[in-house]
């Protein structure tokens, strides 16, 4: 892997596309700092070394205008608190004030550059914009994981013109480092947890994990299109009528890999969808009329515990049940235990993608299992089996 850790960044200046791409409040307070503060590795790393780091980063959805509302000048001080020393700030990311800050920068210093997508160059990865922006180092880094699955000026248009200079940041490295170790290096045996709401948005993904897995755990709202097409009766319950052959098709997919598929044997159901519904413990192939099933029951959490308790790789994209509602999130803690058990015994544990991410945030796991990914897209797309443009702009 062409990474950063393997160059010395001494009197460079460092190019760093970042993902500060952070949650802010209505007074554009940082409220959450998970983003700089996992870049920082590489910041560090280069500042040590005697080089210099500038900062590229986009902040939501500014749709080339600028404005002040996507200004990064109010992350500015969150990113001192998370570096420990100033930045400079340029009030463009191209154009003269960037340039003479730039070329001015010193060992040791940090420029931060305005909003990439202020100018609509960036999101249509428009080369003349991508080779200004590289006139700015010596040496390019992308660390943008979040961002990796956009074919952006300054995520991979911009590679081009660093031949020999272009990296791979730390996070970005631990990123693909977590993925290639449960898809392509995983110790056996493997478990896969898939779950959701839908099988439509999973379905890339089952297929192309499963000959990487010998164990495929179903929850989730997606479960009940699985029972369906094996006869079950689900009641209310969330269904893809036009997704039960596909179904069915991975089931015969998974025998063909020799993998064990654990659909639930019993569910939580539900009189509505509502924290204060009426529930009852129900076999998932019976459901009544009228009911809905939100959360797997305890027969099959305990049939995933003995399968997780004795896997040595487990992925995790989806939560078992609606965790939203606490009194259907049991299935999904259930899930969290038994990956927290595991990983403690030595297993590798990647939690990647969407909901399964906040779920382990809000119920504190995230410090439990061995890996929670930083991009969602990002995840979705690598676990599909798709060559993210950010990954394939360092590696060719
Ligand atoms: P996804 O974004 O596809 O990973 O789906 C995550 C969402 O699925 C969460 O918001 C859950 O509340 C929802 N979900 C999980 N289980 C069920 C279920 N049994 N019925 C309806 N929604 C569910």
């Amino acid at each position: 892997m062409k990474t950063i850790s393997n160059f010395n960044c001494k009197d460079k200046k460092v190019l760093v596309r970042v993902d500060f791409n952070v949650p802010q409040n209505n007074l554009l307070n940082v409220t959450d700092n998970t983003r700089i503060v996992a870049a920082k590795p590489t910041i560090d790393k280069i500042l040590k070394d005697g080089g210099s780091v500038v900062l590229l980063s986009h902040l939501g959805r500014p749709k080339g205008k600028v404005s002040d509302e996507f200004s990064l000048k109010h992350i500015v001080s969150a990113i001192e608190k998370v570096v420990g020393q100033k930045i400079i700030f340029a009030k463009d990311c191209i154009g003269d004030d960037a340039k003479e800050k730039a070329k001015n920068l010193l060992p040791g210093e940090i420029l931060l550059l305005e909003n990439l997508r202020f100018h609509a160059e960036e999101e249509n990865g428009d080369v003349d914009f991508a080779k200004e922006l590289s006139s700015l180092g010596d040496v390019y880094v992308n660390d943008a994981f979040g961002t990796a699955h956009r074919a952006h000026a300054s995520t991979s248009v911009i590679a081009q013109f660093f031949p020999s200079t272009k990296f791979f940041g730390l996070l970005m490295e631990k990123e693909l480092f977590a993925i290639e170790k449960v898809l392509h290096k995983g110790e056996k045996p493997v478990t896969a947890i898939i779950g959701g709401s839908k099988v439509s948005s999973k379905i890339t993904i089952i297929e192309n994990i499963l000959p990487a897995i010998d164990n495929l755990i179903i929850g989730g709202g997606m479960a009940f299109t699985f029972i369906k097409a094996l006869g079950g009766r689900i009641g209310n319950s969330l269904v893809e009528e036009d997704k039960m052959q596909l179904a069915l098709e991975i089931l015969e997919k998974a025998k063909s890999h020799a993998v064990n598929i654990y659909l639930p044997v019993d569910t939580i159901i539900a009189d509505k969808f509502s924290f204060d519904a009426k529930s009852e413990e129900c076999d998932i192939y019976q459901i009544p009329e009228g009911w809905m099933g939100l959360d797997v029951g305890p027969k099959s959490n305990a049939i995933f515990h003995d399968v997780l308790l004795n896997s040595k790789t487990i992925l995790w994209n989806g939560p078992a049940g609606v965790f939203e509602m606490l009194n259907f999130a049991r299935g999904t803690i259930a899930l969290g235990k038994a990956i927290e058990a595991v990983t403690k015994q030595g297993a590798f544990s990647l939690v990647g993608g969407g909901d399964s991410v906040a779920f382990v945030k809000q119920f504190g796991y995230d410090k439990k299992v061995s890996y929670v990914s930083t991009g969602g897209g990002a995840m979705l797309e690598s676990l599909e089996g798709l060559e993210l443009p950010g990954v394939a702009a360092i590696n060719n």
